[in-house]
């Protein structure tokens, strides 16, 4: 599943191919996403699209006088084609700009291509997601005072996107490790000290993905095939039972709100 690290890439890898650029053309193959494709976005060509930015895991498309959303859900991937490649089996909407295509790719169909003309940071799917982990917005003093109101495990805590958004599974086990945090200690009982640690290692946690994805996913532009979600190497994500890459102890697995949760018992408090 598409984390906001791939989100992120994927933004920046596309942003080149359709900024400043007229869309031509729109062809929805198969409406049936998350949410039926609305027929609006059919009515997209001659403009042009502005910028593209993201929040959470939507990427947001410019297109001035309103902005088309899109999300990857479960299995999705954008792709820049040359106009007039085949479509395959899950090739399910094409953005066309001229001299290239923008093709999303959605086989469980989880995904969503959905347009708005209001403010778009007030769209229902929007407005309540929390903060931009990787925003200056997210500092220290501000986790400390938003983790005052909550008993739940800080692992649950980061996860909820309502208070900091896009840090998934993956990352909230990744970061509390880099913080020495143990996963299942309270929210409201972490130190502003505590704070300090975890807002540090959730960004550099998702930069290094960002990084280690610009290298690993340069090839989704105008390339063929699968989504390639890019692979890396983990302090302690999925690697119950096996020895800790800092003391050497065995990493723990525990179920957290029906998540796996992983940690190393004598480096995580
Ligand atoms: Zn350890």
């Amino acid at each position: 599943m598409p984390e906001l690290p791939e989100v992120e890439v994927t933004r920046r890898g596309l942003a080149p191919h359709l900024t400043g650029r007229v869309i031509s053309g729109v062809a929805v193959r198969d409406a049936r996403l998350r949410w039926p494709i609305p027929r609006d976005v059919l009515a997209l060509a001659g403009r042009t699209v502005k910028t593209i930015r993201r929040r959470g895991k939507y990427l947001l498309v410019d297109c001035g006088d309103g902005h088309l959303i899109l999300h990857l859900g479960m299995s999705g991937s954008l792709r820049v084609l040359p106009p007039g490649t085949p479509a395959e089996k899950h090739d399910h909407f094409d953005l066309v700009l001229g001299d290239r295509l923008l093709r999303l790719r959605d086989p469980r169909r989880f995904g969503a291509v959905l347009w708005t003309s209001d403010a778009v940071a007030a769209h229902p799917l929007l407005v309540h997601l929390g903060i931009e982990p990787l925003s200056p917005s997210l500092n220290s003093t501000r986790l400390y005072a938003l983790t005052r109101a909550h008993r739940t495990a800080i692992k649950q805590f980061l996860m909820d996107g309502r208070r900091v958004v896009g840090v998934g599974n993956i990352y909230a086990s990744e970061a509390l490790f880099r913080a020495g945090i143990h996963p299942r200690k309270s929210a409201r009982r972490l130190s502003a000290k505590d704070c300090e640690r975890l807002t540090k290692a959730i960004k550099v946690t998702l930069r290094a993905a960002i990084r280690a994805g610009g290298s690993t996913l340069r090839d989704f532009v105008g390339a063929d095939g699968a989504a390639g979600y890019f692979q890396q190497r983990y302090w302690v994500y999925d690697r119950a039972g096996k020895k800790c890459r800092r003391c050497g102890k065995l990493v723990r697995k525990v179920l957290q709100g029906q998540r796996s949760t992983y940690y190393c018992p004598t480096c995580q408090r």
